[in-house]
Order: C-alpha cells, then sequence, then structure tokens
C-alpha cells in the first residue's frame, strides 16, 4: 500500500513536467518562455520543471538560431539518452520504418514496397526491421507505434486494402508497449496536432486512399469507440446503395469516393489495390486547371463534399482536413466542391460554414499521428516517475 500512494505521489510529481514536455512536443521551437506561457506557469516552476527534464536526459539545451541583435536564446532539443519510440507505416503499397523521439519528429530508417501481401511475409519483414531498431535504440526504446491501412480492434486488424482478415499484429510488439491506429485515424491526430487543424478543439479529418476513412479528433484525442474501429467514415451509407462493399454492406461511401471507385469508373478496376491507387494519381496529376473535368472525378468530388457536409452536420467540428488524395480532388474543381458542400450543410451552418483546409503534413501525416499517440503514452507521469525510479 504505501507503495503506491508512493508511486502515485510520484506521478503527480511528474505531471507538469510531463505537460511541459507535450506542449514541447506540439510546438518544438517554442522558447521556454512562451512554453511556460502557454501553460500558464510562472518562471520559477518552469525552472524547477526545466531543470529536472534536463537532469533526467529527456531535453537538452541548444543555442537557438541567431535571429538578429537581442539576448540570444536557447531551444530545447530531445537528449540523445531520452526515450524514443519506433515507428512504423503499413500502407497498401508498402511500408516504411523509422524512430522519433521526444520532439515526435519522425526519422526515416528504411521500408519497401510489398512484394507479397501474406500477412506472415509481411509481417515478418517489419518484424525483423522492428527487431533491427530494438537493438540500436537500446534501454531507449519506449514503445512501438504502428499505423495500417486497416480497421484496428484491440490488436487485431481488418484490411480490405491488403487482403487481411482478422491478423493478430501482437508479435510485433518485441516486448514493448503496442500502440495501433487506422492510418487514416493516426493521420488525422497528425493534422489536429501539428498540421492544418492545429488551434482548433475539435477537428475532422478525411483521407482518401484506396477508399476513404478519417477520424475526429478533441483536444488532438482521437475518438476511438468501444473496441477503437470507430471513423470508418468509409463505410456510411454515403454512396450508390446499388453498390456491395467488401466490408458487407452496400452503398458505402468508399463505393463512390477514392481509388478503387476512381478506377472502376476508368474502366480499370482489374487493377490491384496499389495499383488503383497509383492509377488514382495519375489521372488526377493529368488534369489541366482550364480543361473540363471528366464526369467519374467530378462525381468523386461531390460524393466527398456532399459526405463531407453529412459529417460536419452529425460531428460539429471547428475544422475540416483533407489528406491523400482528397485536396488533389478538391483541387480539380474546387466550385463544384463548395458548391456541394454548402449544399449539403443544415441551413444555420452555411453563413459560417467550417472551413475545408489541405491537409500539412504529406504521406508522412498516419505514422506522425501513431507517433504522437505512442509518445502520450511513453511520456505521460507514470512513466516519467517509472523511469526516474530506475536510473
Ligand atoms: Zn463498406
Amino acid at each position: 500500500m504505501a507503495e503506491i500512494t508512493t508511486g502515485r505521489r510520484e506521478a503527480q510529481r511528474w505531471q507538469l513536467a510531463a505537460d511541459v514536455l507535450t506542449a514541447y512536443r506540439r510546438n518544438p521551437h517554442a522558447s521556454r518562455v512562451r512554453l511556460a506561457d502557454g501553460l500558464h506557469l510562472g518562471s520559477g516552476t518552469m525552472s524547477e520543471l526545466v531543470g529536472r527534464l534536463l537532469a533526467h536526459e529527456l531535453l537538452r539545451e541548444a543555442p537557438a538560431p541567431a535571429a538578429g541583435r537581442g539576448r540570444p536564446t536557447t531551444l530545447f532539443r530531445p537528449h540523445s539518452n531520452a526515450p524514443a519510440v519506433i515507428a512504423v507505416d503499413i500502407a497498401a503499397a508498402g511500408w516504411q520504418i523509422g524512430v522519433a523521439g521526444v520532439d515526435g519528429r519522425f526519422t526515416r530508417h528504411g521500408g519497401a514496397a510489398h512484394e507479397s501481401y501474406l500477412p506472415a511475409v509481411v509481417l515478418g519483414k517489419v518484424r525483423t526491421a522492428i527487431t533491427a531498431e530494438l537493438d540500436h535504440l537500446g534501454q531507449r526504446a519506449a514503445g512501438v507505434a504502428v499505423s495500417i491501412a486497416a480497421t484496428v480492434q484491440g490488436t487485431l486488424v481488418h484490411s480490405s486494402a491488403l487482403g487481411w482478415e482478422a491478423e493478430s499484429l501482437e508479435s510485433l510488439a518485441v516486448g514493448l508497449p503496442l500502440t495501433l491506429c487506422n492510418d487514416a485515424t493516426a493521420a488525422g491526430v497528425a493534422e489536429a496536432r501539428r498540421g492544418a487543424a492545429r488551434g482548433a478543439n475539435v477537428s475532422l479529418h478525411l483521407h482518401v486512399l484506396s477508399g476513404l476513412g478519417g477520424g475526429l479528433c478533441v483536444g488532438g484525442v482521437p475518438t476511438v469507440g468501444a473496441t477503437g474501429a470507430a471513423s470508418e467514415y468509409g463505410h456510411m451509407p454515403f454512396g450508390d446503395p446499388t453498390l456491395p462493399c467488401e466490408c458487407g454492406a452496400r452503398g458505402c461511401w468508399l463505393q463512390s469516393v477514392g481509388g478503387v471507385a476512381l478506377a472502376r469508373a476508368m474502366g480499370a478496376d482489374h487493377l490491384s489495390r496499389p495499383e488503383q491507387v497509383t492509377a488514382a494519381w495519375a489521372a488526377l496529376g493529368k488534369l489541366e486547371p482550364s480543361a473540363p473535368v471528366p464526369d467519374a472525378v467530378r462525381s468523386q468530388i461531390v460524393a466527398l463534399a456532399r459526405g463531407t457536409a453529412g459529417l460536419v452536420n452529425g460531428l460539429d467540428p471547428e475544422v475540416v482536413t483533407l489528406g491523400g488524395l482528397a485536396p488533389k480532388l478538391r483541387a480539380a474543381a474546387p466550385k463544384e466542391f463548395d458548391d456541394a458542400y454548402l449544399a449539403g450543410l443544415m441551413r444555420y451552418r452555411r453563413p459560417r460554414p467550417p472551413r475545408v483546409r489541405d491537409g500539412k503534413l504529406g504521406t508522412d501525416a498516419p505514422v506522425l499521428g501513431v507517433v504522437e499517440l505512442a509518445l502520450d503514452k511513453a511520456l505521460n507521469a507514470s512513466a516519467l516517475a517509472l523511469r526516474a525510479a530506475r536510473s
């Protein structure tokens, strides 16, 4: 009992330090004064916290790049002994791996296109790469973060993009805490915390690749539902009700928006999943700004905009961000998008509709998002107290 009490007291002592680390991660170029202001901390408290973070080798101080005259200032950098997470993105076309430290920056170390979609083959290669990263990081390794083009339920994933049915990803944990997240939902976390929705408390992200997914974040935290499988927006019945979906339902939105739908409209539905997405990118890339937009693309833009409006009516976000193919789709016919978006909104929303912004983080958005979720666990007050007790 005494031990539990001590542990809780220690965790409480580390809570503000954890808050400083979170604020730093969201704004790695902020000065000490700005971080303190943002957290409403006095200079004495901030000095104590920073001293502790430096002494425990979580952060180090480095001179800021010179910016004219005035007192030279310092910025924080991750300490070379600070915790880091091994981060993996498993997409429809291939996978990549890297590491991210307490600043949340992802450094890519490798990856490859899928030669085979067999789960044992893909997961075997990824596990080997994770083990190599673990050997390199040693005691610093604080978790494994995986974003995947799949519905995630606990450690089980279901993926029509990869052709996987209820595969377990437990083997990727290699003895570390494992954080799994659907790639589109993870991209939404990254955009909410460090991208186009930064500053919005409630943000909706829509990510179009072979299909369509996304996520709703509140305070940068994704709403994942009772079993972790929420935000499968692509399987909402916003599509053509006559079209069956691999999920078992009919009329799913992703049957009308995304690489698979575009490939079907272009008569290229014989292509494999990653080829369909590549074909969709290529088709969108060939559109000239002044040329008429093909009907197949136009109907996708309208379907995307109408569904976006439906989700805005249902979820009430401050901002909507678009990722994957979605910004390119919208750019092909922005007026059609805006008209369909406004027409789908409830009338009272139309004078001030939530802004729909292009994502800022590009193809790394999913891995950056799952890194954030893994670091939330690795750097929370209890984890910091435990690490301090062991050192
Ligand atoms: Zn479906």
